[in-house]
């Protein structure tokens, strides 16, 4: 974190963007949302292959591990599955009215000067309605989604291409344009903060309180942004004013604190 080894920008931060995943790690994997998405991949593999419903959340769980999702794993393993047509079981019939608005996070983000880019596996229907019911849609400038990394999936026997392979990685860096040193990327998976970290980005773990082996930071939630990483929010004006960084701080806190 020496600042000499700063390029001279308009801000001291040693990072000019920040890139984020979705679901998760900008909501709580408490709202319902993982839960029923887990019993819609379970109806999937019953509904389309003819899977036992007794086996289906073993075997949904089998591929996570192996795969890092279930469309990878079944097309890894030769089935034919139509990625719309699971998008539309899995994500489809999502309760989302459990995603609330944020109005803390939408603060949090709002004082974040960087560029701000969503990096998920999920499909773009997917991010634009949770994105939308957090009430955080237009803080990003650029969704990098499942059909970023999948063009033309359809017509193509190609496997699917998702975090965390180090190919998902090297697209979204080459489609956000950014130097991966400078710029901080924010996971709750442990592989993808892995792959994260073997192409050359600042890793942050997120719903864990202690760093995993690739992680550069740990945070039990996003709205600890500010207390673990300040330096997100450094600028020039706090290097000239050297003896009042805690003011720029308490300002930020203030802003990212919602009164009831
Ligand atoms: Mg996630």
């Amino acid at each position: 974190m020496d600042s000499c080894t700063h390029s001279a920008s308009a801000s001291s931060s040693p990072f000019d963007c920040i890139i984020f995943d979705l679901d998760d790690t900008l909501y709580s994997s408490k709202t319902g949302i993982g839960q029923a998405l887990k019993r819609n991949i379970d109806d999937f593999l019953v509904e389309k292959f003819g899977f036992p419903e007794s086996q289906a959340p073993a075997l949904r769980a089998e591929l996570f591990k192996t795969y890092g999702s279930s469309l990878v794993g079944l097309r890894s393993l030769g089935y034919d599955v139509d990625a719309d047509d699971y998008h539309s079981v899995v994500h489809g019939r999502l309760p989302y009215d459990l995603i609330k608005p944020d109005a803390k996070l939408r603060n949090l983000l709002q004082t974040i000067k960087q560029r701000k880019i969503i990096f998920t596996n999920s499909d773009r229907i997917h991010a634009m309605k949770a994105l939308d019911r957090l009430g955080i849609k237009d803080c990003f400038e650029q969704i990098i989604c499942f059909e970023t990394m999948n063009p033309n999936l359809s017509k193509s026997t190609m496997p699917v291409v998702l975090k965390p392979s180090l190919e998902a990685m090297k697209i979204a860096i080459d489609v956000a344009g950014v130097d991966p040193r400078s710029t901080l990327f924010l996971d709750d998976n442990v592989k993808n903060v892995a792959a994260g970290k073997a192409v050359g980005l600042r890793t942050v773990l997120i719903g864990r309180a202690i760093k995993s082996k690739e992680a550069d930071y740990a945070l039990e939630t996003i709205t600890n942004l500010v207390q673990v990483i300040p330096e997100i929010w450094f600028s020039e004006e706090d290097d000239q004013r050297i003896g009042h960084p805690k003011n720029e701080m308490d300002s930020i806190l203030s802003a990212t604190t919602v009164s009831a």
